[in-house]
């Protein structure tokens, strides 16, 4: 007997998550979660509700036979990423499941490891799955998620100033090369394989990085498309353009280690799925960065410089540097 929509819902995503929110979260809080119409939801006192919500596709965002557990995680993972990326504190989700009758996707196998993927991720992250919906149709999922800023605190794309400092978390280029070792394009070491498959899989939202950039970025923007798509979209946000320092571009050990840095550089600037922070700084700002790259708060590293005019040109040793491919496009 297949399971009924309810049984899905009550057996899969009607957990019990610590509301440890109403006192950690400035009164924050669930007042009415799962089985009603709607979630109510307290909103924190002086705060801002950031909301931002993504679609999964299957062979689009993560290949079809991948793990469900894997699959939650992304997914979750990557939503994340856009709160990281306005330095909220991520508060609550919603998940719209559409899973095709009859299919794997039914299972127990399939929706456990979904749920323990979900909760894995959720509690990770101290945030509430707080309703959604469950339909049968193409496989697809869509997740919605909202969290906290402080008033007009928030880090958007529209605040940088020329002479900023362009930077970004961590190291980049390794969505992209994950994608290439995922689709059988490119040769790793099996400890470079481990290390790309868990950056594909569990993308670390930079959550703490973009609560801490509140008060010293001029404008930011998580790195989905691939660097310089995502920069310029801070750049046309600003009205204005960006030079990027190819040489200072920071990479992983799996990525520079390929064919003298040249698609690793191409993986950095266009690849995408990094899900790291590219945000700007200004020159009066830079000082308390670097203090909390000193302090290891913060890993991240100065890649360029804002510019009069439009558009991002990426240079190497002061020469143009050319890109065979701008960014992931959909349409
Ligand atoms: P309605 O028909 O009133 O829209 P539903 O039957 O769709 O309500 O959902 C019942 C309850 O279960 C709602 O609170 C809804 O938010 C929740 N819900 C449904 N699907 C999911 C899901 N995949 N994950 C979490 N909550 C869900
Ligand atoms: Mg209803």
């Amino acid at each position: 007997m297949p399971m009924k929509e309810f049984q899905i819902i009550q057996r899969y995503f009607q957990h019990e998550q610590a509301d440890l929110l109403l006192t950690e979260k400035s009164q924050a809080g669930v007042l009415l979660g799962i089985g009603d119409d709607c979630a109510l939801l307290q909103v924190p006192a002086l705060h801002q509700l950031a909301v931002s919500v993504d679609t999964l596709v299957a062979d689009v965002h993560f290949p079809a036979a991948a793990v469900p557990d894997d699959i939650a995680e992304r997914a979750l993972r990557t939503n994340l990423s856009d709160l990281a990326a306005m330095g909220a504190e991520p508060l609550w989700f919603t998940l719209a499941l559409t899973l095709p009758r009859d299919s794997h996707y039914l299972s127990e196998e399939w929706l456990s490891g979904f749920s323990r993927g979900l909760f894995r991720t959720a509690n990770a992250f101290d945030i509430v799955l707080v309703g959604g919906d469950t339909t049968s149709g193409p496989f697809g999922i869509t997740i919605q998620v909202m969290g906290a800023v402080p008033h007009l605190g928030a880090l958007r794309r529209d605040g940088a100033s020329v002479g900023d400092f362009v930077c970004v978390t961590h190291c980049v280029g390794d969505g992209a090369a994950a994608l290439a070792l995922i689709e059988n394009r490119a040769l790793f070491s099996e400890e470079d394989k481990t290390y790309l498959y868990e950056r594909f899989y569990r993308p670390t939202p930079r959550i703490r990085e973009g609560i801490l950039l509140r008060d010293i970025a001029s404008a930011a923007i998580d790195i989905s498309d691939g660097l310089v798509a995502d920069l310029e979209h801070i750049c046309n946000a600003s009205d204005l353009g960006a030079i990027i320092d190819v040489e200072t571009l920071p990479l992983s050990a799996a990525v520079s280690g390929i064919n003298d840095l040249y698609p690793g550089r191409e993986w950095a600037l266009s690849g995408g799925d990094d899900y790291e922070l590219c945000f700007t700084v200004s020159p009066e700002k830079m000082p308390e960065l670097a203090m909390l790259i000193a302090a290891g708060k913060i890993q991240a590293s100065v890649i360029g410089e804002i510019v009069a005019g439009r558009g991002v040109r990426c240079e190497l040793n002061g020469e143009p540097f050319a890109l065979a491919r701008q960014g992931y496009q959909h349409f």
